[in-house]
């Protein structure tokens, strides 16, 4: 269990969200599927996702998203070789 404050987690949830590496948190609703916000709730005691389209509310964050560091995936997948990919043709 990773303890960090609300505003720390908002912080992490966005990184998540604007990182291009992964799938984002989306909204479930039917024909939305918009991109899911942080919110500290009203009481300060807990962290939610909203989408801003519907206000579906998600209370469930899943716990990567608090480990994860967009820039070191960035870093890790540029030091792939892409190569492996290719036709032999094109090698
Ligand atoms: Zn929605």
């Amino acid at each position: 269990m990773i303890l960090l404050t609300n505003e720390e987690k908002v912080k992490r949830i966005k990184e998540w969200q604007e990182c291009q590496m992964v799938h984002q948190l989306t909204c479930i609703m039917d024909n939305c599927d918009v991109i899911l916000e942080p919110r500290i709730k009203d009481n300060g005691n807990y962290v939610i996702l909203e989408c801003p389209k519907c206000k579906y509310v998600q209370e469930h964050i899943p716990e990567f998203v608090y480990y994860f560091n967009c820039k070191k995936m960035e870093e890790q997948v540029k030091k792939l070789d892409w190569k492996i990919y290719k036709d032999e043709k094109d090698i």
